[in-house]
């Protein structure tokens, strides 16, 4: 199996580059922000609890979010591999996938970080809020959070990878064609 983790802080372009990358590979993508919003979408429970942290641009609690990726991960036997973007957010979520996927006798591939400074980001945030539709797009004082929660919780999952000598940065800054040209550089030496 080729399970990717697409790692980088929000705006970064881990949907955008998923979206190749699927194609390309034939992988299932997991994105846990797409699940949220499709549980809000649905009015569920999940999605009522989830919504509360996301319109802060605070991290959903670990518990709820390992469980709802383990399910979208079973409701795919046949994969040949995943990509997860926006999971992990914290070490005990990255813990927890990897003990998951060992029970599986499978494991995390590699974690691909797609890197670009903050200004990029908050430019590329407001650009998307135009036709995103995502409340958490639109108001400047979320997006800071967005990227301050980021930067104390979820930047320091790359040292988890880091340890297992799976961590590869790439500079995500430049057209759409040229970051997936670096990204499948290298997904193929992996
Ligand atoms: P995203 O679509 O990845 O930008 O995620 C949007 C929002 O969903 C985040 O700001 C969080 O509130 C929530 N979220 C998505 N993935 C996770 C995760 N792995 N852990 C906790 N919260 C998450």
């Amino acid at each position: 199996m080729l399970n990717l983790v697409l790692f980088g802080p929000p705006g970064a372009g881990k949907g955008t580059q998923s979206a190749f990358l699927v194609e390309r590979y034939h992988l299932v993508h997991l994105s846990t922000g797409d699940l949220f919003r499709y549980n809000i979408k649905n009015e569920t429970e999940l999605g009522v609890l989830a919504k509360s942290y996301m319109a802060k641009g605070q991290l959903v609690p670990d518990s709820v979010t390992i469980s709802m990726l383990e399910d979208a991960v079973n409701k795919n036997p046949e994969a040949n591999g995943f990509i997860f973007d926006g999971f992990p957010r914290t070490n005990a979520q990255a813990a927890a996938l990897d003990a998951f996927l060992n029970s599986q006798d499978t494991g995390i591939t590699s974690m691909i970080a797609l890197e670009a400074p903050e200004a990029e980001l908050r430019v590329r945030l407001a650009e998307r809020a135009k036709t995103s539709g995502r409340p958490d797009d639109a108001d400047p004082a979320v997006i800071q959070n967005r990227i301050d929660v980021y930067n104390n919780e979820t930047a320091p999952v790359k040292a988890f990878y880091e340890a297992q000598g799976k961590y590869k940065g790439i500079n995500g800054v430049g057209s759409i064609e040229e970051i997936t040209e670096r990204l499948v550089a290298i997904i193929d030496t992996l």
